[in-house]
């Protein structure tokens, strides 16, 4: 393990620094007061790889090198903000653990066993996953659970999602956070009582059954409308997301928040104290 950083900011590393929310987080703590970008790590070949990721970006430079191994860079940081895939935020997990940073995961499209995985890491340090970041968000789980608590199976409960053209994991891990809480309002398993991906003569519709649908296109950053819909009236509650920014302001909050919290696995309803 290296020297942690010595400041009295907590240094923070940014995996998929290239993607679309790995650069949302360095433009964000290239300007914090509160957190420093201390590293910043890419996948093996990729061209960012060597370069200052300021420069890389097509800014001035940060004097952060893009690295490969996230060996170095996790062993000088108090975080690491993971927003990639579930196969790199495993291996991500382990190290951060090594290191006990805190491991703040934005990565969506994770299985249930690769989810079970990350246990072992949360007996070493402070796991934060959420697969939505934003206040707005978080808050809609909160009213989605108290609203599917109060209305009975006469309402049948939908979530419908829109993303940009580029998202490659369906439905949204923000669609399953909030089928998730309709599931626990109303005190059923969501796997046992789901509807996805309808098609052709599927039969009528099971009651009771939370339904997920899916639309791609464009550059929408992400939509959320959670349908209770009965005989004769229906409850609509919507989120628009129209900027990026509010996923990277809940991460970093999530990274701060977490620095002096007992090793385990949380999420931003625990960060945003929502309960
Ligand atoms: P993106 O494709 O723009 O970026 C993904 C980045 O991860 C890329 O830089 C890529 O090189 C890197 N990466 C992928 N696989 C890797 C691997 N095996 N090893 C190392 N690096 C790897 O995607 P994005 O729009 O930035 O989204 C990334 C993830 O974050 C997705 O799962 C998305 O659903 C999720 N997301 C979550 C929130 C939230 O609030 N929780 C918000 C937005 C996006």
């Amino acid at each position: 393990m290296g020297t942690k950083a010595m400041t009295d900011m907590p240094g923070v590393v940014v995996t998929g620094a290239s993607g679309r929310m790995g650069q949302m987080l360095i433009s964000l703590l290239a300007e914090s007061d509160a957190l420093q970008l201390v590293g910043a790590v890419e996948r093996a070949g990729h061209d960012w790889i060597g370069q200052d990721v300021g420069v890389a970006m097509g800014g001035a430079p940060l004097g952060v090198i893009v690295a490969d191994d996230p060996l170095d860079p996790f062993a000088q940081a108090q975080a690491v903000l993971d927003f990639t895939s579930p196969a790199a935020t495993l291996e991500y997990a382990a190290l951060a653990a090594q290191t006990r940073a805190v491991h703040v995961i934005g990565t969506t499209g994770m299985t249930a066993d690769q989810v079970a995985a990350l246990e072992p890491a949360a007996r070493h340090a402070v796991i934060v996953r959420a697969g939505n970041m934003s206040l707005g968000v978080n808050l809609l789980t909160v009213l989605t659970r108290k609203v599917a608590e109060a209305l009975d199976a006469d309402f049948d409960i939908e979530v419908v999602e829109a993303h940009h053209r580029h998202k490659v994991d369906a439905p949204s891990g923000t669609a399953l956070m909030l089928g998730q809480a309709a599931a626990e309002g109303r005190g059923i398993d969501l796997d046992a009582h789901s509807e996805r991906g309808r098609d052709g003569i599927t039969g009528a519709r099971e009651r009771g059954a939370i339904g997920f649908s899916a639309i791609r296109g464009g550059d929408i950053v992400g939509e959320h409308d959670v349908i209770f819909a009965a005989d004769g009236e229906r409850v609509v509650l919507r989120h628009l997301a129209t900027d990026r920014r509010i996923f990277a302001r809940g991460a970093l909050k999530a990274a701060l928040w977490g620095q002096d919290k007992a090793p385990g696995q949380y999420d931003m309803i625990d960060v945003l104290g929502l309960t």
